[in-house]
């Protein structure tokens, strides 16, 4: 096992720091760096930056419109990206329905829907989770009955990330009989957001964002070459999926700049004694977690250096999603203790979408318990911790 860069790595990873360095910009890095939030229009702006480059979707197939990246180029790419303050892409599009499209789909829809998607021209979100089906999303209710050449869609969706953005949406639906097993009921549909019956209501998040939605749909009409491949098929399709984006699943970079920002605060903070980076317990506490996410590292190093040898993926992502989750959960421990009474904004408006705050010290330090109580997200969505050790103890542990 090697873990250190070749030098053709060394070289790759020049090239992107040098791109980085012309092309990210300095608003959209500034504001993530800080950690304050970025809309829409910056997270396409950057988007279409990366696609002019050819960089929108290194994950995908190089005919369609992919890098050719190898498994630690793609490393390098996302943990630079994140030091410098550049976005990840929002994965809806570029990187879930995407390999499902040009994975399962026919011609006719990869000629339709790829093109848009690498290019940023149409936002995706998901809609996979129901009221009563999260963890268990084979017990999923909204139905769509075929009539004709169209199905019609009734149920809700939860949960929707972004959903008030959308263009599309990528639906898992039942469409077999109540008496047919749940795995082998589900089809995997793509629905225009501007369908008539739609209706998308935001369900505001403790950082008082609106982020997530419900989405509900009444006598939906879809055409039925909006399917993706066979009826029935649709849960074999979504299982594909989960095993496709490996890379950058700890998010290392990341929680690195993350890092490296909480440090810096901490030597300007003012401490009873000096400055909180020399407090004993606190320093203390930053140890620790700069010690898990070298760990965490090394772990995502040395899953690369497998893959790239020819192993198969295996549970890893698992072990990485848990532990990635957790250091980017310290990290905003620690930010929020650095910010002190500085932590949270005071709400100022309610609005139907949220509420807006005033800070009375810094913006990024009002932003740290809002971003505490957001990121308490990473650890549930995309399949929960409870969940992934689940999946270790049987494929790894054999129990
Ligand atoms: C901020 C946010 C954004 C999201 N965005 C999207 C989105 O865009 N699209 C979408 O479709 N979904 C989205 N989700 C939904 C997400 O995928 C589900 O919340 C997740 O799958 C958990 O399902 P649940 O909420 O129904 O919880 P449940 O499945 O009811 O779980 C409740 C608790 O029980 C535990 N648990 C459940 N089953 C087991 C088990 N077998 N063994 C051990 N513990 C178990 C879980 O870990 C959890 O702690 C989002 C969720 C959040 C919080």
């Amino acid at each position: 096992m090697n873990i250190e860069f070749t030098s053709a790595e060394l070289a790759f990873q020049q090239q992107i720091r040098q791109f980085l360095n012309e092309k990210l910009p300095v608003d959209i890095a500034e504001k993530r760096k800080a950690g304050l939030y970025l809309g829409k229009e910056d997270q396409v702006r950057w988007q279409k930056i990366l696609y002019k480059q050819g960089w929108s979707a290194p994950n995908w197939p190089v005919e369609h419109g992919g890098t050719g990246w190898t498994p630690t180029e793609k490393y390098i790419w996302a943990t630079e990206c994140a030091l410098a303050g550049g976005p990840e892409v929002i994965s809806f599009g570029l990187k879930m329905v995407a390999p499902i499209i040009y994975g399962h789909g026919s011609e006719e829809q990869k000629q339709r829907f790829l093109p848009d998607i690498l290019a940023s021209n149409a936002w995706w979100c998901q809609g996979y989770s129901e009221a009563n089906a999260g963890s268990d999303l084979a017990s999923l209710k909204t139905t769509a009955a075929q009539e004709g050449d169209e199905y019609i869609v009734n149920g809700a969706k939860t949960w929707t990330t972004l959903g008030q953005h959308a263009d599309w949406i990528f639906c898992l639906v039942r469409t077999g009989a109540p008496e047919v097993k749940n795995q082998e009921a589900i089809s995997f549909l793509l629905i225009d957001m501007k369908t008539s019956g739609i209706t998308v209501s935001p369900i505001i998040t403790l950082d008082g964002k609106p982020e997530v939605n419900e989405v509900f749909f009444d006598n939906v009409r879809v055409p039925v070459t909006n399917r993706i491949g066979e009826e029935g098929k649709g849960w074999t399709y979504a299982k594909t999926l989960l095993t496709h984006e490996r890379t950058n699943i700890a998010r290392v970079g990341l929680s690195k700049q993350r890092f490296a920002r909480a440090k810096q605060l901490a030597k300007e903070t003012v401490d009873l004694d000096g400055y909180l980076i020399d407090n004993p317990a606190f320093s203390q506490k930053m140890a620790e977690v700069e010690i898990e996410l070298l760990a965490l590292e090394y772990t995502e190093l040395r899953t690369l250096s497998a893959v790239s040898t020819g192993a198969a993926p295996g549970p890893e992502s698992s072990i990485l999603k848990i532990k990635g989750t957790e250091v980017s959960q310290m990290i905003d421990e620690l930010l929020v203790e650095i910010a002190g009474n500085y932590a949270l904004p005071f709400v100022k408006e309610q609005f139907e979408d949220g509420f807006a705050g005033e800070h009375i010290g810094p913006e990024t330090a009002a932003n740290s318990a809002p971003y505490y109580f957001n990121n308490r997200k990473a650890s549930i969505y995309g399949g929960s911790n409870e969940i992934q050790k689940n999946i270790i103890c049987k494929a790894v542990l054999g129990l």
